[in-house]
Parts: structure tokens; C-alpha cells; sequence
């Protein structure tokens, strides 16, 4: 029997006799016990606050996303530990594949998304900085920084590993430790797996905490820099939001719980379409996978009124092809769910849909298990309910049977789809397949608003498409009302949960220093060099060159109109041109301006500027017309170190006509040696 154990102030701490036991999905027999009384919580918290966050402070967003890269890549080295471990929660071997290869892969998403879209530094920055006063001596921006408490993340049994790294990733890229409590029934893999991160030496100490078993009192000692994730069931998910120290400290508390998720086939969809197998593959995989016990799986499927017959009938073709049983067999589709409780769980919920719903597919009685004993391990056949009056019916709309049943249901125009997904009240995901673009958008008005997301499939997209049921680490995963309100991944909005957003105002010399960015308005610094001869190292924010100036003649503009082919009439025909309400005669074009700025600013030398990888932001705002001329402001804004060769300097670019007003701007990317 496997001793589970917890990891709380950088100590293994073996179960004992407040343990809960452990049986295999497959044979019911106990195979492990996890829980401790002797839990310090209070230890815990502090190891988190005062040794793992002040570490993870230290690095940067880089060091930190570099940190969850090796991280991911010694867990993929190792994945077949954690494969062979799952088999005794029910799943198979694909199964597994979405939850360990899925929790990496979310790692390595979070990862490269931390070293392309935030700082190497301490402050990530939300948003541009806003103009409050008159002349730009007073303004404002939004920083976000790492909250100086504790993540605790407390998950469901399904997704042993995904439900811990995906929480994971964005809390250690945010720069928080964080106290890992796993359902008890599925804990001895989450367990092997923080065993790994932490034998590998790559996190800092104290970032990482596992509790194994009851998480005892630790929510009643939180405070306003922890937060809580959460994703189970509605009705703990209720019980420990309501704790009165979350209440009174505004502990932030996520909440990932109960999602009716349903799938729409479109009003354009006929059975000779590519969109009706599509849809009934989709449903199928959806209902199966994991044995339906997946947050996002589809509960309910709506489909126009005259094709509920033979979806019906593909349904019931592709259902009983799935062979139950032991999932470490290679031919077996479906295994069991996790545990005899969740089993009986299932079986109450599904009789309590049966009340306003007749079963078409799945019986108890009747499905066979391969490999091993029906009555002693979890296992319950797909089911399929059809739902004749889903106007009438309750149940059907919130009865989440967290294994593989689903209810079908007819609507009668889309206002009708609409109205029945609604009654999901607040969901994680709806799909909708169809090929016409008009329904996508009419579902979408009506029905995004109570979705974290929408999904739509087509015989364009399938190929690529990622299906239903898989939350992404680039997209939000959450959903409004029965949901849970809460909100994880979605990128760098995933990271920003961890950190605490702050309006910082004041003069923008104060603005660049705290954000590591230089600000219109700031000091700027001359040096002897031209800026193109000093390495990305020698640089300096706000080190300005200011260039000389340069007429533009008509010469110039007929010139580079005739060389690039660009005869448009505002730089052509002067009473066309005057006729515009922008331009007062005939104008130089914007990228002539762009071409010559470049003239006046290189240094033209081979020397640390590698390459010009790009413009951000351009804007064009006064027109420089024949006679005119301009002026180049070349002032460093930004660096970023890309890889060990070269970093990036983002350059922030103001042309300037003869009276001194801005006739472009715009961001300049150049990759400079480091030197
Ligand atoms: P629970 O809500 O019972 O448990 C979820 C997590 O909360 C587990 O880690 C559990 O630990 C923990 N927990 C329970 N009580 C407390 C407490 N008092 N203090 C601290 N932590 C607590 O959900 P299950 O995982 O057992 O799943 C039950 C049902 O939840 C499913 O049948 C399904 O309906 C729904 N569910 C929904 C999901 C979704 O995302 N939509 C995902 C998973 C489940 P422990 O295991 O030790 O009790």
C-alpha cells in the first residue's frame, strides 16, 4: 500500500492514523492511504510567505518562465511514472495523455508566453501610460506585481497533474509560492509528480507545498496577499467561499465548479453535411474521454428538431462500439470512473435526469466489462438520455452526472438554442457546429455572455481544431454563475490572477523608474556615440539622439512615387489632394517620411545593431507636405535580453516637423549585441 505523504515546510510528512484509505477504480481494493493530523499549517503558510515567495521575488518573469521550462521538460522525462500510476484512477492511456502531457504542455505555453510578453524585470506593465495632466508632467499607468502571500490551490480528483500545473504555471510565472492540496482520491499521482519538481532542484525553496489528505484549518489563516483556486463541486466550492476569514481579509477565491456544458448542432447542418459526423464525433469523444469526468465534458446537446432521430441513431452506432474496461488494456476506450462513490454519485444523478429524460443508450444491466470485475471497479457505460420537452424540464438544465451521460434535445430555431443553452446558468464551454457564420454570430450575441467559452467547428477548422473539451492555455478557462465565477489560463491574464494591479501616478521620470521603461516626458540622456555604435548592454533608457533635419522636396515625393509604384492622388494630383479634408495640397507619403527618418538616424557602420525586427504603433499625425521638413527623436525606450547572443531595444521614434510638431510616431524593434 502506498503511504502518501504531504510536504509542508520543506518536510515529507507520512500519514497516519487521521489517514483516509485509498481504492483502486478497477478493483476496489485499497492501495493507498494519504492524511495527516499532525499538519502545521501555520508552518506551512509561513515557509511559503517568508522563504518561497521572497526567492521567486528575486527572479525575474523571465527567470521564472526559464524556470517552468526546465521544470516541464524534467516531467516529460518522466511521464511514465505518472502514466503508470494513473491506471488505478480509471483512465487509459489517452486519458493519461491529457492530463500529464496536457499539464506540461500548459507549463511550456506559460513558459514561452513569459519570456515573449512580459519583462525581464519585476513590474509587469498593463497597459500604456495615460496623459493626466496638461502638458505631461503628471501621469499615470497600471503595473501589476507578485502578491507577497501564498497560493493555495485545492483541485479536483479528475485531472491529477493538468489540475495542478495548470494552476501551477501561472502562480510560480507570477512570482508566488503556492500550497498544492489534490482531491484525496487521485492524490498518490499528484504526489509522485511534486516529488519530481521538487527532486529536480530547479524551483526555489518554499515555492512549493503539497498537502496530502485534509487541508485542515489553513483557509482561516489566510490573508489579503494569499488567493485560493478552487475546483470541485458547487456545494464545497460554496462552503469554503464562505469562510468568514476569506470574507473579512478579501481573500481572492477562484472558483472552477458544476458547468451543464452543451453542444449545438447548427440550423444549417444536414446529415449529408461533414458537420454531422463531425458533431457526433465531438459529442462522442466528449462524453467518453476521461469516462465524462472532465469540467469542460458535454452534459447536453441541442440539435434542430427534425435530425433528433438519426443523431440519435449516430450516437447509439458510435456508443456502442466503446469497449469498457480495464483501462490498461490497449483495446479498451473507456475505464472506469474514479471510485465507487463517485459511481454512485453518477448513477443518482443520472436517475434523477431519467425522471424528465428516457435512456436511449447505456444500461447498467446490460454492458460489459473487459478485463475486469464489473461489480468491485467503477465502471458505468456511456449513457445517452433524449429529452423530449427541455422547455419543461429542470434536471436536464442542472443535473451535472459527472461521468459519461449526456442528454439530447431538440430546439426549434435558433432563439430556441439560444434560450436552452442560457438555462445552463453560466457555463464553462458550448460548442456550436456549423458552416454558417451568421448562426456562429447569432449564438454568440445571445449566449457569450453566459459562457467562458464558445466553440465552434466546421469542415475548415476540424483538421486543426482542438476540440470541445480541451481548455488551452492560451484561452480563458472558467465560467459565469453555476461555473463558478472564476477565471484561470488565458494566457497572461491566467498570471495576472496572481498579482495585484496597481495605478501608479506621478512624473514620468518617477514612471520610468518604477517600470523599467522609459516615458514621453522623462529625461533624456545624450552620449558622445551615436546610440547605434554602443552595445544593447552600454545603452541606456531615455538615451536620446536627436538627428538633423531634412527638407522634403516635390522632387522627393514624385521621386519615391514613381520608384515604388504608390501614384496615389494625395501625393499626385494637388486639387485632389486639397479636396481631402486631411491634407492641405499634395503630401509626402508616410512610409517616405519613415524612409528618410531611417536616413537621418543610422549610424551606418557594421556594429552592435544586428537587425531592425519591426515597427510597433505607428501613427502618422500632422501631413508634411513639399517644402516642409523633419526631424528624428530616437530615444530608448525598452530592452529586453532575447537569447545569449543579442537582446531586443524597442526605440520610441518621434519625427517632428520645422514648427516643432509631431508628424510621426511610432516604436522601432532593433536586436543589438550585447557586447
Ligand atoms: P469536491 O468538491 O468534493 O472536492 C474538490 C476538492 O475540494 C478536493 O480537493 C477536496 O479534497 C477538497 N475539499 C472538499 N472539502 C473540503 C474542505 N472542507 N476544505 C478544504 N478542501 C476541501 O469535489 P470532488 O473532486 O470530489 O468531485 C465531486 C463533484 O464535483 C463531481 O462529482 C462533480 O460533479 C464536481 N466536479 C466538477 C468539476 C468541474 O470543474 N466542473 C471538476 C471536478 C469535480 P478531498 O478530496 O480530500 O475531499
Amino acid at each position: 500500500m502506498l503511504d502518501v505523504q504531504s510536504f509542508a515546510a520543506g518536510q515529507w510528512i507520512a500519514p497516519d492514523s487521521g489517514a483516509r484509505e485509498i481504492a483502486s477504480a478497477i478493483t476496489g481494493d485499497v492501495i493507498a492511504q494519504a492524511g495527516t493530523s499532525a499538519l502545521d499549517v501555520q508552518a506551512m503558510l509561513g515557509y511559503a510567505r517568508d522563504v518561497g515567495g521572497p526567492a521567486l521575488r528575486k527572479l525575474t518573469f523571465h527567470d521564472r518562465a526559464r524556470m517552468l521550462k526546465a521544470v516541464a521538460m524534467y516531467l516529460m522525462e518522466r511521464k511514465q511514472v505518472l502514466y503508470d500510476l494513473s491506471y488505478d484512477t480509471g483512465a487509459t492511456l489517452s486519458d493519461h495523455k491529457i492530463d500529464v502531457d496536457g499539464g506540461i504542455g500548459t507549463m511550456l505555453v506559460f513558459a514561452s508566453k513569459g519570456r515573449r510578453e512580459m519583462p525581464d524585470g519585476h513590474v509587469f506593465l498593463d497597459g500604456p501610460p495615460e496623459q493626466l495632466g496638461r502638458t505631461g508632467a503628471f501621469m499615470g499607468r497600471h503595473i501589476c506585481t507578485p502578491l507577497q502571500g501564498v497560493a493555495v490551490h485545492i483541485n479536483a480528483f479528475n485531472f491529477a497533474v493538468w489540475g495542478m500545473l495548470e494552476k501551477l504555471a501561472p502562480t510560480l510565472l507570477a512570482g508566488v509560492p503556492a500550497i498544492v492540496k489534490p482531491a484525496t482520491a487521485t492524490c498518490y499521482v499528484t504526489e509522485a509528480c511534486v516529488r519530481m519538481m521538487l527532486e529536480s532542484g530547479l524551483l526555489p525553496e518554499g515555492s512549493l507545498q503539497l498537502v496530502s489528505g485534509g487541508l485542515g484549518d489553513m483557509l482561516d489563516h489566510l490573508g489579503c496577499q494569499d488567493a485560493v483556486a478552487f475546483t470541485g463541486s458547487a456545494d464545497t466550492a460554496l462552503k469554503l467561499r464562505a469562510n468568514p476569514v476569506l470574507l473579512e481579509n478579501s481573500v481572492r477565491f477562484a472558483s472552477e465548479q458544476d458547468s451543464l456544458n452543451a453542444s449545438v448542432l447548427g440550423t444549417d447542418v444536414t446529415p449529408d453535411t461533414p458537420e454531422f459526423e463531425l458533431f457526433v464525433k465531438e459529442v462522442q469523444r466528449e462524453m467518453t474521454a476521461k469516462a465524462g469526468q472532465k469540467c469542460t465534458a458535454i452534459r447536453r446537446i441541442m440539435v434542430p428538431d427534425a435530425l433528433i432521430e438519426p443523431v440519435i441513431e449516430a450516437l447509439k452506432g458510435r456508443l456502442s462500439k466503446i469497449a469498457v474496461g480495464d483501462p490498461r488494456l490497449e483495446d479498451t476506450r473507456m475505464g472506469a470512473l474514479v471510485s465507487a462513490s463517485q459511481k454512485q454519485d453518477v448513477l443518482e444523478k443520472a436517475s434523477l435526469i431519467q425522471a424528465e429524460a428516457e435512456i436511449v443508450s447505456g444500461n447498467m444491466d446490460e454492458f460489459t466489462v473487459k478485463g475486469a470485475d464489473k461489480n468491485k471497479g467503477a465502471f458505468v457505460p456511456p449513457m445517452l438520455f433524449h429529452c423530449a420537452d427541455p422547455d419543461a424540464a429542470v434536471r436536464v438544465h442542472d443535473t451535472e452526472a459527472f461521468g459519461p451521460v449526456s442528454t439530447i434535445m431538440p430546439y426549434r430555431d435558433l432563439p430556441h438554442a439560444i434560450d436552452l443553452l442560457n438555462k445552463g446558468k453560466g457555463s464553462l464551454v458550448a460548442s456550436v457546429i456549423t458552416n454558417n457564420s451568421d448562426v456562429a454570430r447569432e449564438i454568440t450575441l445571445g449566449s457569450a455572455t453566459f459562457h467562458g467559452r464558445l466553440y465552434f467547428n466546421n469542415r475548415t477548422s476540424m483538421a486543426e481544431a482542438t476540440g470541445h473539451g480541451a481548455p488551452l492555455p492560451h484561452m480563458v478557462h472558467g465560467g459565469p454563475g453555476r461555473a463558478g465565477g472564476g477565471e484561470e489560463l488565458g494566457g497572461i491574464r491566467g498570471v495576472m490572477h496572481y498579482m495585484q494591479r496597481t495605478a501608479v501616478q506621478g512624473s514620468p521620470d518617477i514612471l520610468s523608474a518604477i517600470s523599467d521603461q522609459w516615458v514621453p516626458g522623462a529625461s533624456e540622456i545624450t552620449h558622445k556615440d551615436h546610440p547605434f555604435t554602443r552595445t544593447f548592454n552600454e545603452v541606456g533608457l531615455g538615451e536620446t539622439f536627436n538627428s538633423p533635419s531634412r527638407e522634403i522636396t516635390l522632387e522627393d515625393i514624385e521621386t519615391f512615387a514613381h520608384f515604388t509604384g504608390d501614384t496615389f492622388y494625395a501625393h499626385m494630383d494637388d486639387e485632389a489632394a486639397k479636396a481631402n479634408p486631411f491634407f492641405p495640397g499634395r503630401v509626402a507619403h508616410g512610409y517616405l517620411l519613415l524612409s528618410f527618418a531611417a536616413g537621418l538616424f543610422v549610424q551606418p557602420d557594421p556594429g552592435p545593431v544586428l537587425a531592425n525586427t519591426g515597427l510597433d504603433n505607428l501613427r502618422f499625425m500632422a501631413p508634411v507636405a513639399a517644402g516642409d521638413s523633419i526631424r528624428v527623436r530616437l530615444t530608448v525606450k525598452h530592452k529586453t535580453p532575447r537569447n545569449d547572443e543579442y537582446g531586443e531595444v524597442r526605440w520610441h521614434v518621434t519625427l517632428y516637423n520645422q514648427d516643432d510638431a509631431v508628424a510621426a510616431e511610432y516604436e522601432l524593434l532593433t536586436m543589438n549585441a550585447y557586447g
